[in-house]
């Protein structure tokens, strides 16, 4: 796949991959990975500062990736998706186990729900 030039260091991408430790946050697999955006880039670019930051990316799967956007309504409801004017700071995601989390701009997640054990 190419890499735009509009897209997040590999820092930060480093960051997102420990994060959501090495696995696709809907399915959980650790194969064909790929960093999502929550808040589209939109046309022309990212102006906004955070579109890049940890906060607005999630680890995907390819498959997961295609699937978030034939699926916005249920990719919203999981946070996988964060709708304009939305930050995607204020909303949470849900990760394979059921757990919610916020994710900070650092790179930190919260959970808010803990997943039934
Ligand atoms: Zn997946």
């Amino acid at each position: 796949m190419a890499r735009r030039r509009t897209g997040p260091t590999d820092v930060v991408k480093a960051i997102v991959y420990d994060r959501d430790g090495g696995a696709c946050v809907r399915c959980g697999s650790s194969r064909d990975l790929t960093v999502h955006h929550r808040v589209n880039r939109g046309m022309g670019g990212a102006r906004e500062p955070w579109i890049n930051q940890a906060h607005n990316l999630l680890l995907a799967c390819t498959v997961c990736n295609g699937w978030f956007e034939d699926n916005p309504r249920e990719s919203y409801e999981a946070g996988w998706k964060v709708r304009r004017p939305q930050l995607p700071d204020t909303v949470e995601v849900r990760y394979p186990d059921g757990s919610l989390y916020v994710l900070s701009p650092e790179g930190v997640r919260t959970t808010t729900v803990e997943a039934a054990r």
